[in-house]
């Protein structure tokens, strides 16, 4: 589905991931293991190519949103993660065990992304004008969100969620450290977006600028 003019919602394995389409192609976000496929049936339905796929930006590095990365990479596309989730990633056995906490171990048992180029807040992919790298670490400890000030589009990946039809904070389950991952919504509340792109869930379009100040105040 196109959300705006060459961004493109595709239903992966397990998340969406969001394919921005010009001359190469951009896909935020893998889904797991076995996502190629819906991406080789998608790019043949709107006339694009596997091989014209230059990188892959990765929200976090969570399985549901990396799993896939090697299969999609296999043509050559480069793969951008912040470098706490590449690092977080090499952890062993021993030292998650060790953490005594979640995410540790759920880094663990996700498959290393392989070679990778590291993303850092403020850092802009040439993509739609100007993709800007927001670090809203909390969910995991390099979790960024994008944003496309031109198109007024933000992609969160599990920064935000929604439960019961409403946009709240990341999961208090699945985050590393829930606290920040309340806190991090504040940058967000800096940024005035028309659309709000999730992994998991519908885009966000209702009174974003408005809601994202509520969370960020009401997570203190
Ligand atoms: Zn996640
Ligand atoms: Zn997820």
């Amino acid at each position: 589905m196109e959300l705006v003019p060459n961004v493109h919602a595709v239903k992966l394995l397990s998340c969406t991931g969001y394919l921005i389409t010009e001359e190469r192609l951009t896909l935020i976000d893998a889904g797991l293991p076995g996502s190629r496929r819906p991406l080789e049936r998608y790019l043949r339905r709107i006339g694009r190519r596997f091989d014209e796929l230059e990188r892959i930006v990765c929200t976090h590095g969570h399985l549901d949103h990396i799993g896939g990365v090697r299969e999609l990479a296999a043509g050559g596309a480069g793969v951008l993660i912040h470098p706490d989730d590449a690092a977080g990633l090499a952890v062993t056995f021993r030292e998650a065990v060790r953490a005594r906490a979640l995410g540790p171990l759920l880094h663990y048992f996700t498959p290393h992304p392989g070679q990778t180029m590291p993303i850092t807040h403020g850092d802009t992919i040439p993509v739609l004008g100007g993709l800007t790298v927001v670090h809203t670490p909390g969910h995991t400890p390099g979790s960024v969100c994008l944003w496309a000030p031109k198109h007024r589009i933000l992609f969160t990946g599990d920064v935000l969620q929604v439960i019961r039809r409403r946009l709240t904070y990341a999961s208090s389950i699945f985050s590393h450290d829930y606290a920040a991952a309340r806190q991090a919504v504040s940058r967000l509340a800096q940024l005035d977006p028309e659309v709000i792109a999730l992994a998991h869930y519908q885009p966000w379009t209702v009174d974003c600028r408005a809601t994202l100040d509520r969370l960020a105040q009401a997570a203190g």
